[in-house]
This record gives C-alpha cells, structure tokens and sequence, in this order.
C-alpha cells in the first residue's frame, strides 16, 4: 500500500472523509497525539486499525465525536451530574469519558467491554475530519503497538508507511501526550490514565476525584486492569531506559555515574534532562526534555524515538514530581522505562 502525507487543508479533509466512510483508515492530528482512525460503527473498518498497528485486540479504542449531541447514541442511560460537569469544562479537549455502551457500537471498539471510551478533541483538523467523514471515528494513538506515541506526521510515517493510506499532516501537537481517562459509570469520577487534563482541574469542576492506584506502577500477576491498555508495555524505545529520581543533585550525580560506567563498558550512552539540569552533565551526550512539566509533555515522545535514531542502548531520564501534568509525564515514562526506576537519594 502507498501512503500518502497531505497537509490538512478543504480537499485532503474531503478525501479523508470519503476514504473513512468507505471503511479505510486515516492517520491525523489531534491536540493530544496523532491519531489513526476508522469509522466507529463499522466493524471491519475497526479490525484494520488493529492490523495496521499490531495492536492487541483486548485494548479498546476511544471514540471521536465533534460534537456533544453525537454522544447520546453512542452510550446508554445519560450522562450523570459529574459527567456533565466534565464535559461542559473540559469539552472539546484532552479528555475521555467511560460510559455504559449502546448496542450501536460495535464489540471490536470497546475489545468487548460493556462501556465506551468517548473524546471531543478540540484540534480544528480533527473535528473536521469527524465532520468531513459525517460518522464519529474510533482512533487510537498512530503509532505501531508499544512504540512512543506520534507527536508529528513523521512519526506516524515513521510506524506506519505503507500500513496506512493516508497522513494529514497538521504539525506538531500541542499537547504531547494522550488524554485524560476518566471512568464516569459509578458516584464519583476515577481517573483511570492520566493526561492533557491535571487530576487536580478535575477535583475542582467535580469536588472531588479519585485516581485509580495502578497509575504509577507495574501491574500484579494476573491483575485486570481498569484500563486495559495499561497492562502493555508501552511508549518504549528500543534502547533500555532507566529512569533516576531524588533530589536534583543526586541525581545528577547517580546519572553521570551510570552513563561514565555505560560507555566503559561499551554501551552508547544518552541523557534526557531538564533544560535547567543540561549544564550538569558537562561533555556527556544529554537531550532536554524542556523547562517544565508541559513542555515535557510536548516533547518526551519525540525524545524516545530521537534516542532510537541516535542508537542510544543505555538511556537515563532525569523524574519530575508527580504534581499537574507530572502525573501523565511519569506514568508515560515510567512504562516506557518497565518501571525500571532508581532512587538517587542515600
Ligand atoms: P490509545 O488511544 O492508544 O491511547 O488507547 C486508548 C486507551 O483508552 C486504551 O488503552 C484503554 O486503556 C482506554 N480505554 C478505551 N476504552 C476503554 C473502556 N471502555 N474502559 C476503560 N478504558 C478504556
Ligand atoms: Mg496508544
């Protein structure tokens, strides 16, 4: 199959309509990762999402709307008070919501399940696309299963040349990593991934919130997860990634320490740091990850597949605290580390 990478404009957005309406697959931006998308209510279409990624078929798909009345034949029963809360904030944007299925959604989105995952992105090509293909799309992130999440049109050309017809390419998005998941069958809202949108914005539109404790670590033997797709190891480089943490100088000092024993023993050593961190690695190759949470955010995908390139086989990352948008940061780099974490400190 040829791919092809267009820039988003009225003729692309049209020929993306027409090819997902005939049951194909369209990669394309979004503010939170690139995503690759099928009609949602047709099933074959769904089935080749799966395919083009290698992804496993228990991890369901979220469903793309723009706009909120496309919601209700999606879901059974309505949304409850807190539910809509989120929603009047929050939408279009980072965040996903778990409702109770209608029978109108096909078994492959939802990997069987008897809720859907629902998203109203606010990214203009997105909502377009929605809008040019007059069906709500089901898409997860475009990249090939257990890869670091497309943040740029080449990353998806990268996973998926020759696997998909078609790449809008919208540049960079901005938010960097994939939305906030948040269950809002039962009383109170459970964040099940954390994402675009901070645990603490969500206490503030609910009053309250609760965090599902598998979010930051490994999984128990034969635990089932809430979120199913948090039992694959995923947003991995190839190169091993050990991730330090502690306070700033000890772990700087514990990181030069690892990378001077990896290149003595051969290894092809990299570090990924905080701008403000860079200066204390001196000659050592080293990456930034940004000033802040936020830009980590935006750039940490980019930084695991730029390690890739450089064939890093021994990658050490600074932690950041788990506080706004450390949460989702961490919970992305922790699983692409395996959880192989040192403490710097003592
Ligand atoms: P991705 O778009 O690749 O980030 O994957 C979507 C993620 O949303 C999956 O890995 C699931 O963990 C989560 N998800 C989708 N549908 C559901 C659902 N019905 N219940 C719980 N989590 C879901
Ligand atoms: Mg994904």
């Amino acid at each position: 199959m040829q791919t092809e990478l267009l820039p988003v404009n009225d003729e692309s957005l049209s020929r993306a309509g027409e090819l997902i309406r005939a049951g194909g697959l369209v990669a394309f931006p979004t503010e939170t990762v690139y995503g690759l998308g099928a009609n949602a209510l047709d099933a074959d279409a769904v089935r080749r999402i799966f395919e083009a990624k290698g992804r496993p078929g228990d991890n369901p798909l979220i469903v793309h709307i723009s706009r909120v009345d496309q919601l209700s034949p999606l879901i059974t029963g309505a949304p409850s008070p807190a539910a809509r809360a989120l929603m009047d904030a929050c939408w279009p944007g980072p965040m996903t919501l778990i409702f109770p299925k209608s029978p109108a959604v096909p078994a492959e989105v939802t990997a069987g399940l008897d809720t859907v995952a629902v998203r109203f992105p606010v990214h203009p090509a997105a909502r377009s696309l929605i809008e040019a293909a007059r069906r709500p799309i089901a898409a997860p992130s475009a990249n090939r299963s257990g890869r670091p999440s497309p943040t740029t049109a080449a990353h998806v050309l990268e996973d998926m040349d020759g696997r998909v017809p078609l790449i809008l390419d919208g540049g960079a998005c901005a938010v960097g990593l994939e939305s906030t998941v948040i269950d809002v069958t039962g009383d109170t809202p459970r964040i099940l991934r954390p994402g675009g949108v901070t645990p603490e914005r969500i206490a503030e539109i609910c009053g309250g919130v609760t965090v599902d404790d598998a979010v930051l670590r490994p999984l128990r033997e034969g635990e089932r997860p809430r979120s199913p797709g948090m039992k694959y190891r995923h947003y991995a480089p190839t190169g091993a990634l050990t991730i330090v943490q502690g306070g700033a100088d000890a772990v700087a000092g514990k990181i030069r320490m690892l990378y001077d024993a990896a290149l003595a023993g051969g290894k092809s050593p990299l570090i990924l740091a905080l701008d403000g961190h860079i200066d204390a690695y001196g000659d050592r190759r080293c990456l930034s990850l940004g000033a802040d949470a936020e830009a980590m955010a935006r750039s940490m995908f980019a930084r695991l597949r730029d390690a890739d390139a450089l064939g890093a086989d021994a990658i050490f990352s600074e932690a950041i605290p788990t506080d706004g948008m450390g949460l989702a940061v961490m919970n992305r780099l922790e699983r692409a580390a395996g959880f192989n974490i040192l403490e710097a400190d003592g």
